[in-house]
């Protein structure tokens, strides 16, 4: 198979798959999901994903209706179903099918799995960013399928040729991209803003983390400003499937290149460890 679809039991071609028109994620996008890089067939951190998605769904009340190691014996068939080396699993929970009403009812989550064939990108070319007001709303730790403001601002800066936005609250607090984490480095320590219901607590976020603190490298969770971005001496994008990447330009200015070291550090150890991964 090129791409496959799962909808609460049944597997198809993504294109051919069925789902309920009831479904509470058409009508509100009331449900959560989370995604994962698969290589050799190995869903990579698989198991720190489905511990969000279960965390998210506990916090909004949603009844997953299977347990998280059926839900990664699903996810580990399937991505055997589709012939590639590198790919991309997205997997959501809706909170169930009901008549459309906004409260709702005693309901059992909706499973809806697809396995793409995705190759990861050129890790080391450094990205080019734009900075945008964040529009969100204060639920930004949880990953839920209410997407609009940040599919408007990852438009708005397609739209104007760059990679991703970058966006802040005020001018004196960056919070994230508008599908990633960012954090800078700054004279040798990393610096990203503090877990809040501003950030979603990024998997590649706290991969980074660790690997500053098994490396000697201070870390600074807190907020930080346009400015120190701005000057920082690297800038970095991280998520599961873009990894560790560097930023080259802002709103058409060049930033960073100025600690190519510590970032490499980041960007290898990263990359590193997905590709020779070897368990799920
Ligand atoms: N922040 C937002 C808003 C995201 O959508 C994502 C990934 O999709 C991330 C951060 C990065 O999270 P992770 O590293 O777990 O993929």
């Amino acid at each position: 198979m090129k791409s496959l679809g799962y909808y609460n039991g049944t597997i198809s071609e993504l294109e051919a798959l069925k789902v309920s028109a009831n479904d509470r994620a058409f009508y509100f996008g009331d449900g959560v999901y989370d995604a994962v890089m698969c290589r050799n067939n190995i869903p990579y951190l698989l198991d720190l994903h489905i511990d969000r998605l279960y965390k998210n769904c506990s916090i909004l009340d949603i009844n997953p209706s299977i347990s998280k190691k059926q839900l990664k014996n699903i996810i580990c068939d399937l991505v055997k179903k589709v012939d590639a080396k590198e790919k991309f699993v997205y997997f959501h929970i809706s909170r169930g099918s009901q008549i459309r009403d906004h409260a709702y009812g005693d309901l059992k989550g909706n499973l809806f799995i697809s396995v793409t064939e995705r190759k990861t990108d050129d890790y080391k070319e450094k990205m080019k960013c734009a900075l945008a007001k964040d529009i969100r709303y204060e639920l930004c730790n949880i990953k839920t399928l209410n997407l609009l403001p940040s599919v408007l601002t990852a438009q708005q800066s397609k739209n104007s040729n760059c990679d991703e936005a970058i966006m802040y609250r005020n001018r004196n607090f960056i919070t994230e991209g508008s599908h990633s984490n960012v954090s800078i480095l700054k004279g040798g320590a990393l610096v990203t803003a503090p877990n809040s219901k501003y950030i979603l607590p990024g998997v590649t976020r706290a991969h980074l983390i660790e690997i500053a603190n098994q490396n000697g490298i201070p870390v600074e969770e807190r907020k930080y400003s346009i400015k120190e971005l701005l000057s920082a001496d690297e800038i970095i994008i991280s998520s599961s499937s873009k990894m560790v990447r560097g930023v080259s330009h802002i709103d058409g200015k060049t930033v960073g290149g100025k600690d190519e070291k510590l970032l490499s550090l980041f960007r290898e150890t990263i990359y590193n460890n997905y590709i020779n991964a070897t368990t799920v």
